[in-house]
């Protein structure tokens, strides 16, 4: 049965545990989606509370979020958390979207804006579309009031914001619209996620709205590098030494990704956290090895 990500929270923290949740990707090849569904099910072990599946650039991968999400539904037999994006949709496909979710029994969706297309770098909406997550926010809370809705935070700011300050005011509309728990973009450094949590409680962001840090094991030095360049994220100078030194040897490379999410949410974890969502690539070891390590 599903569950509200909110009422999960609450729930394990009660129980005195911590949330797992871990994010896939729809691959764009078929043999990407037989690696998905062998990597899934590997993971059953591993006991997130929650999983999540992205949502691709343009909507191009509607149809396989919806697919892969009723598979985990399926086989995994835990909440699934469908993301949503506003780009190349107006009302009219997001309301019909939305149904889809609902007829497969979906309670929460991950709503976001998106990014704009790689050949363009500002954000258009369609024609009776949504130019920011508040919007769409707003609009899901009006038309599916049962549904639980998370929202992307940004501890070290949004690219496209001119301040950390501003970014967090949007944050805020976003919670005031009715999000009810924020999933941070990856960090590196606890202290961003820190400063981040105390700002938004600074701004009215209360406790009731959990904010979940989200952590990436690093799996290769030139895609981290891409990453964080793509959404602004930073790497400590400590980690790229380290990475650096490896750069020819994916598996002290991964290892290394594993060691510092480790330390990362072992940490976290002292800081009572809510949980922790895993950005895992759609890759098993590293997930398997922290939750063992860390016994969720
Ligand atoms: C947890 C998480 C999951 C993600 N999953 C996906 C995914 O599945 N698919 C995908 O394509 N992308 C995903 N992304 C990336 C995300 O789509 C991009 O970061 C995108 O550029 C911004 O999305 P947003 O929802 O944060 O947008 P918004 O909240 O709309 O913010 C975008 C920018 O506009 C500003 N802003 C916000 N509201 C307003 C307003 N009302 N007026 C003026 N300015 C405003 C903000 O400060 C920010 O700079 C994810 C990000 C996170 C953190």
């Amino acid at each position: 049965m599903q569950k509200r990500v909110i009422d999960i929270i609450r729930d394990t923290q009660k129980a005195g545990k911590h949330c797992l949740s871990f994010e896939f990707f729809p691959p764009k090849s078929d043999e990407g989606l037989s690696k998905f569904y062998e990597v899934a099910r590997q993971l059953k072990t591993a006991r997130p509370s929650f999983v999540t599946v992205t949502y691709g650039a343009g909507g191009s991968t509607r149809e396989r979020t919806l697919d892969m999400c009723s598979w985990l539904k399926e086989e995994l037999k835990i909440t699934v958390v469908p993301h949503l994006t506003c780009v190349a949709s107006s009302k009219n496909d997001i309301k019909n979207i939305v149904g889809e979710f609902k007829k497969q029994d979906f309670l929460n969706i991950m709503s976001l804006r998106g990014d704009p297309p790689q050949e363009t770098c500002q954000f258009t909406p369609v024609s009776d579309g949504f130019r920011h997550a508040n919007e769409l926010v707003s609009f899901l809370k009006m038309e599916f009031p049962e549904i639980c809705l998370g929202v992307g935070g940004y501890p070290e700011k949004h690219p496209e914001a001119s301040s950390f300050e501003e970014d967090l005011h949007f944050l805020k509309r976003k919670v005031e619209a009715g999000a009810s728990f924020i999933t941070t973009q990856l960090f590196f450094d606890n202290t961003l996620y820190y400063r981040f949590v105390e700002a938004a409680q600074k701004v009215g962001i209360g406790e009731a709205v959990p904010i979940i840090p989200g952590i990436m094991p690093i799996l290769s030095y030139s895609q981290i590098k891409r990453f964080t360049h793509m959404c602004g994220a930073s790497l400590p100078k400590k980690l790229v030494h380290k990475l650096e030194k490896a750069e020819n040897d994916p598996e002290a490379m991964e290892l290394i990704g594993i060691d510092w999410a480790t330390k990362q949410i072992d940490y976290l974890f002292k800081e009572n956290v809510p949980g922790i969502h895993l950005y895992i690539l759609n890759r098993s070891r590293a997930a398997l090895e922290l939750s063992k390590r860390l016994q969720f």
